[in-house]
């Protein structure tokens, strides 16, 4: 289902303030435009304690597209691009995207799992743990993993991930990590594009 237009910006202009726009009611996030994906399911142990970040063009490397909107919400025509082919039939999805444009879009609210890991594991302190989308959000950036991503990419994805920490305790700025780190033989997302370390600088100026 289709909510409707930037519900937050719209409330913005009328007067709210900025820790209501921040804020995340029922697991929507009120910064984001919400456009909900058929592709979630409940979270076996209402567990959320990892961020992962991601990378997605479609197709490959080009953007401002439809394609990854409609990925998500199992649009995506086979027939628009060769690439399309191979992967229309997937049911995926991510908790928020974030255009190049700093745009977000989120497809899934967080206390539900969004599908987004795959085959992959984490090794949390001691324990090795696998299934992933049980207990992560997940983030995926507009981008190719070699093309550097924006100035306005970051500073969203750092207001999500403040707003996230603050609204779910067990997440922490420790426990965020990379599709690559947690699949290193299937996946390179987001790729040496992704400066960490402004990342985190920008995360702290916060
Ligand atoms: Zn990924």
């Amino acid at each position: 289902m289709e909510y409707a237009i930037m519900p937050a910006i719209i409330e913005n202009r009328h007067g709210l303030r900025q820790g209501r726009i921040m804020s995340i009611e029922n697991g929507w996030w009120h910064r984001a435009r919400w456009v909900e994906s058929p592709n979630q399911d409940s979270r076996p142990q209402n567990e959320i304690s990892l961020l992962l970040l991601h990378s997605i063009s479609l197709p490959p490397h080009e953007y401002g597209g439809p394609y990854i909107e409609r990925l998500f919400t199992n649009r995506l025509t086979a027939d628009e691009h060769p690439f399309f082919a191979t992967i229309a039939g997937l049911r995926v999805s991510a908790h928020l995207l974030i255009r190049r444009s700093g745009e977000c879009i989120q497809f899934v609210p967080f206390h539900r799992r969004a599908w987004h890991a795959g085959r992959s594991c984490w090794h949390d302190g001691d324990e090795t743990r696998y299934a992933l989308n049980d207990f992560s959000i997940g983030i995926e950036l507009e981008g190719d993993e070699i093309t550097p991503y924006k100035e306005a990419q970051y500073r969203v994805l750092a207001e999500a991930t403040k707003s996230l920490c603050r609204q779910y305790p067990a997440l922490s700025p420790e426990r965020i990590t990379s599709h690559a780190r947690v699949a290193p033989r299937r996946k390179t997302d987001p790729g040496p594009a992704f400066d960490w370390a402004y990342y985190r600088q920008c995360l702290q100026s916060l």
